[in-house]
């Protein structure tokens, strides 16, 4: 297949800036840009899109979104190794990316200037990945200033993630994501892909946020679902017994004799609005 750039494979890119994978800044590099290409392509329409890209590191999802159209990236890395490399791919393209050397859990993505919409594309560092989620889901207002989420994870936690009721996967990270957002995982990608290989498979995940989702206080909700699933073998009387139990459960029409696992998230939320 033909390179989507001119630029030097990434191989040479690694060799050339000296960008030894670090265990820990979560590096796992992506160099196919066909695969970082087919990631870009879940992000569609890009054009008018100003794309926030977590983590680029040596630039191959950058390059993809680029050469698949993307109006504008805005590319967060921590690693200031990285920055020469991102800084010649900004050369190839003028005026379309900026390059942040930040950590990304310290920024705000909704104070982030944009034209059009604001869309998070990002093969995630596997150690803070979901605490990122966490803070894009978790905002204070919604609708958030994010259009649509693009995001690799470890498999177990993109099943998390889409996990619904009665499931093994479905957790507080279900709940919550479910309450807010539609999410969906697109495609799985081996371990081989990526440099060096992670020890589990990974999955792209697209969330895309609820217009309207269900009023209720984030934290109620997060104390409702940290005691149900603290104890999610055990019925919901005696999980939610602190908060209220039998009672509680009964004011929101709920069996308490049900474990965590079996709520719905709209039922979720109808025990934590009671406690509001
Ligand atoms: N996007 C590249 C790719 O697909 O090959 C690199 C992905 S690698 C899984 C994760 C990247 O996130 C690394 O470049 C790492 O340096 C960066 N990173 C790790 N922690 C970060 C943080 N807190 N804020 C911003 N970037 C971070």
């Amino acid at each position: 297949m033909s390179p989507i750039d001119p630029l030097p494979p990434l191989r040479t890119v690694l060799f050339e800036y000296g960008l030894e994978p670090r265990r820990s800044l979560g590096q796992n590099f992506l160099l196919d840009l066909n695969l970082t290409a087919r990631i870009a392509r879940q992000a569609q329409p890009l054009e008018d899109a100003t794309i926030v890209e977590i983590g680029p590191g040596p630039g191959g999802l950058t390059r993809a979104l680029l050469a698949e159209g993307a109006g504008r990236v805005i590319a967060i890395e921590k690693d200031s190794r990285c920055l020469p490399a991102l800084h010649a791919i900004a050369a190839h393209y003028p005026g379309r990316l900026e390059i942040i050397e930040a950590d990304a859990l310290k920024l705000d993505i909704a104070s982030i200037a944009h034209e059009g919409p604001l869309k998070v594309v990002a093969n995630l560092p596997y150690n803070v990945g979901t605490q990122l989620l966490l803070n894009w889901i978790a905002t204070p207002t919604w609708p958030p200033s994010w259009e649509s989420l693009t995001l690799m994870f470890q498999r177990e936690v993109a099943e998390r993630i889409v996990a619904a009721p009665g499931s093994d996967h479905y957790g507080r990270l279900g709940v919550l994501a479910g309450w807010r957002t539609v999410s969906r995982i697109a495609f799985d990608v081996s371990r081989e892909a990526f440099t060096p290989p992670p020890k589990v498979t990974s999955s792209v995940v697209r969330i895309v946020p609820r217009p309207e989702p269900e009023p209720v206080a984030l934290a109620a909700l997060e104390t409702v679902t940290a005691a149900a699933f603290g104890q999610r073998r055990k019925m919901l009387r005696q999980s939610l017994k602190a908060l209220g139990g039998e009672a509680l459960l009964g004011r929101a029409g709920i069996d308490p004799q049900r474990r965590a696992e079996t709520l719905s998230v709209a039922e979720f939320v109808s025990i934590a609005r009671l406690l509001g």
